[in-house]
């Protein structure tokens, strides 16, 4: 069935893994660890593996390996050598063996925050040019483009929100190549590192160096903003940059999922100035943005897709393009590995599989339960049993604190989903945990790692 002659691309190679992966592990794990990740590249030896979290990297390594390597064997008939990287960093990320989340959380050293790391590296690929641009997009696209062009002088700060995989960091992106490309300097950073960046500055009395970076550049772009909410101390630093590179009408560009107002746990003060400049939305995509960006895609990937089946794929209700994309790699790969032509047929044979996700929907409990119990190295019956040794207690508090969280289930909710115990259990154990945060800042970090994960899970 393979065609041996052809050679497979890491993307093809990638989609026929995942396709095997999928139907080998549950789909709560496939969709939380696996379902977002992209092959960066390959060799004759080695498949570097895109994933969106340094916590998803650790976390692959440590407990799929295996399946892993097994399916990529299958599909490719080769030895590979298996790492995952963060996508948008440079180099592999070296996966500690000791993961937070496999060791006791007490135990658990506290992450090492580089003194200062280098930006993020750009995508090639985002740029102005293959941004496609409808009435859905337009004025985000309007705005970033004149910032691009006359930075510090139309609007600032521009503050860019919208769902996930709308084409935010797609915007910044090529706003930074646009005015590198005219002399100029742009600093594209994600709202994590700058906190980590901050809190490294704080910690190794450079905040000098620090001052000096970010306020240096012509254009500093600062993607998931709404990372710093609830963190005030970063938000204090953030202010600081904020007022020093505005003084000096320098542009400040910044992306978040949701608009200023939104923003719960942020200053005021933070508030009200990201709404003094332009505060520009992207909306979920019409079907002829969902077929143009298609097209285009299908192109560049040199994917063999006739009209109709295009049509097919556009007319899938999906919100993300980057779910459209997917779906077109997933389609791109069959047909490789079968040698089958791309129609119609088969664009729904995928689709079949694929099962469309709900978009931008939340986890369900029992997603979040089993995530949970997997990561303590447990299952969902044993959280819901009577036993209560420390790391199934440890393992049932946390499930019960993230149902609270993520899913705000009333605490009797919460206390029936394990074993019908009580709601005075429930509301014990999130407190518990809650305390845990405060006093345990690798706690913190764990669960939220955790719960960004299980945020980008696609169920
Ligand atoms: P966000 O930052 O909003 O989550 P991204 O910028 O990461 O989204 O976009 C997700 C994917 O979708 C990227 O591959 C991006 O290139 C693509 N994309 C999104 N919107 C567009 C668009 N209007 N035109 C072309 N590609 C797009
Ligand atoms: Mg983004």
């Amino acid at each position: 069935m393979v065609s041996h002659t052809l050679k497979p691309t890491a993307p093809q190679l990638w989609e026929a893994a995942l396709g095997r992966l999928q139907v080998q592990i549950t789909r709560p794990t496939f969709d939380t660890w696996l379902r977002d990740t992209t092959a960066l590249s390959m060799s004759d030896s080695q498949l570097v593996i895109g994933v969106p979290t340094t916590f998803a990297a650790e976390w692959l390594e440590l407990r799929l390996y295996q399946l892993i390597d097994a399916a990529v064997a299958s599909v490719s008939h080769q030895r590979l050598e298996i790492s995952f990287q963060v996508r948008g960093a440079t180099s592999a990320i070296p996966v500690e063996a000791s993961s937070p989340l496999l060791t006791p959380p007490e135990a658990a050293p506290m992450r090492q925050v580089p003194a200062s790391p280098s930006p993020s590296p750009l995508n090639r690929r985002y740029t102005f040019d293959s941004f496609v641009v409808d009435a859905t997009n337009q004025l985000a696209y309007a705005a970033c483009h004149a910032v691009a062009d006359r930075p510090g002088d139309t609007y600032n700060p521009l503050f860019i929100y919208s769902g996930a995989g709308l084409g935010k960091t797609h915007l910044l992106h090529a706003i930074a190549h646009e005015v590198r490309a005219h002399e100029r300097t742009a600093l594209y950073i994600t709202a994590e590192e700058f906190t980590n960046d901050f809190i490294a500055a704080i910690q190794d009395r450079k905040t000098t160096a620090f001052r000096d970076r970010y306020q240096a550049p012509d254009v500093l772009l600062v993607d998931d903003i709404q990372f710093i909410s609830g963190k005030e101390r970063t938000q204090e630093g953030f202010f600081h940059t904020f007022n020093a590179l505005h003084n000096a009408n320098r542009q400040i560009v910044l992306a978040s999922d949701r608009d200023p107002s939104a923003l719960a746990l942020l200053e005021d003060r933070l508030r009200s100035r990201f709404e003094w400049g332009l505060v520009a939305d992207i909306q979920a995509p019409s079907r002829e943005l969902r077929h143009a960006i298609l097209q285009r895609r299908a192109t560049e990937t040199q994917v063999p897709i006739p009209q109709d089946a295009l049509t097919t794929l556009s007319e899938l209700p999906l919100t993300n393009i980057r779910q459209v994309e997917g779906i077109l790699n997933r389609v791109g790969a069959l047909a490789h590995f079968t040698g089958l032509p791309v129609t119609t047929h088969l664009v729904q044979q995928v689709l079949h599989q694929y099962q469309t996700p709900t978009v931008n929907s939340k986890p369900s409990a029992e997603t979040i339960i089993a995530v949970v119990a997997e990561a303590h190295g447990l299952t969902p019956k044993i959280l819901a049993s009577t036993r209560r040794d420390r790391q199934t207690a440890d393992a049932r508090h946390t499930a019960m604190f993230l149902l609270s969280e993520i899913l705000q289930l009333p605490t009797e909710e919460i206390g029936h989903l394990f074993g019908n115990r009580d709601r005075t259990t429930a509301i014990y154990s999130i407190r518990k945990i809650k305390d845990r945060i405060t006093n345990n800042p690798a706690k913190a970090t764990e669960l939220n790692k955790l719960k960004q994960a299980l945020l980008q899970s696609k169920l």
